[in-house]
């Protein structure tokens, strides 16, 4: 999965924009304005709340083409002038195809925002710090477990007999227990891991215990750690075999938010959630926004402004896979949304 996702001259994400009607997938920050507008104040408040720090770091993990970022930082600067002046934001984006994309959609935004780009989250400044991250999780890759009699086997990609196509093999045993104790089942039952993912909710805690901040991860997944293949492919907006094409499908697995909530709860800091995204933006104000975006629609945007509210908030579209955390120092008030 890392590879066929991120290997530097193949990977699917390496040389191309998947996002977008034309592309792949679509995500909330391309389907409303509305999405981040609502995340830019999110950080605002925070930012208030925790006492204005000069400078804070405003850190994007999988940026995408910076819609959320952009529309989240106009949003924000009418609230709280004074915020762009005191931010240095920090996008981790592995893409060379989509830093330009981000580069084009913060360019009109503010003079003195210049972004730094990282690979990963380890070469951020400290400074206190606020963290966005939506539909990135999911694209960090996924090891699977199956329980056999014998123990855990991993399930690892071969070749098929014929050496044509890729196929599922069983793994070795694994001598150390691999599966967090909330997931354990019984015999023939596959369990996921995320590496990459435990790590970076526990350097996001880290982060945030020792400098002061917070942040808010939203994806589509699992409140709590329980057995499943949840592994998906998807190209043109439709189902893919997760073998077929490495390079030029989208894979992604659902976030356990219970092992991310641990894994930041066991660096220090405090998680909150996860709630339905649906309840989260409803309780940010998402109505209200509509309401205002509606005074000034032509009629064909009022009908785009109706549909996209229904897509992000209603329990059979988004607002109920998709989910909300936030991570915050233990001392901070809960931020919006999760008090
Ligand atoms: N947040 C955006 C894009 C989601 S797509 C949105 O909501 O529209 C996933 C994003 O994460 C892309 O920008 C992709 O290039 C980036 N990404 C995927 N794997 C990554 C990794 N291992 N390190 C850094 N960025 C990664």
């Amino acid at each position: 999965m890392a590879e066929a996702l991120g290997h530097p001259r193949y990977g699917y994400y390496t040389g191309r924009d998947p996002l977008g009607n034309d592309g792949d997938f679509i995500t909330a920050p391309e389907i409303s304005q509305m999405f981040g507008e609502l995340i830019g104040l999110w950080c605002a408040v925070v930012w208030q709340a925790i006492g204005r720090p000069d400078p804070v770091n405003l850190v994007e993990l999988g940026p995408g083409r910076g819609t959320l970022i952009a529309d989240g930082l106009r949003a924000a600067a009418r609230m709280a002038p004074e915020f762009p002046s005191a931010l240095k934001l920090h996008l981790v984006e592995t893409s060379p195809v989509l830093r330009d994309r981000q580069r084009q959609a913060l360019a009109p935004i503010h003079p003195r925002i210049r972004p730094s780009w990282h690979r990963n989250l380890s070469s951020v400044p400290p400074n206190p710090v606020l963290v966005v991250a939506n539909e990135f999780f999911d694209a960090l890759p996924v090891r699977q477990y199956v329980r056999a009699a014998d123990g855990w086997r991993e399930r690892v990609v071969g070749l098929s007999p014929d050496g044509e196509h890729f196929q599922f093999l069983p793994g070795s045993v694994v001598a150390t227990d691999p599966v967090p104790a909330a997931a354990a089942g019984g015999e023939g039952d596959l369990v996921e891991v995320c590496p990459d993912g435990n790590a970076t909710a526990a350097a996001i805690g880290e982060q945030v215990a020792s400098n002061g901040g917070a942040a808010l991860i939203i994806d589509y997944g699992h409140s709590r750690s329980a057995p499943g293949d949840t592994l998906q492919a998807v190209r043109r907006h439709a189902f893919a075999d997760v073998l077929d094409q490495p390079g030029e499908i989208d894979l992604t697995h659902h976030v356990d938010f219970e092992a991310l909530a641990l894994a930041a709860s066991a660096a220090g800091a405090r998680a909150y959630g996860p709630i339905p995204q649906g309840v989260f933006l409803g309780r940010l104000g998402i109505e209200h926004r509509a309401e205002t975006l509606l005074k000034s629609a032509s009629p064909d945007q009022a009908v785009d402004i109706h549909a996209a509210l229904r897509r992000l908030v209603h329990p059979g579209e988004m607002g109920e896979l998709f989910k909300a955390i936030a991570i915050a120092h233990p001392d901070h008030p809960p931020p919006p949304g999760f008090g």
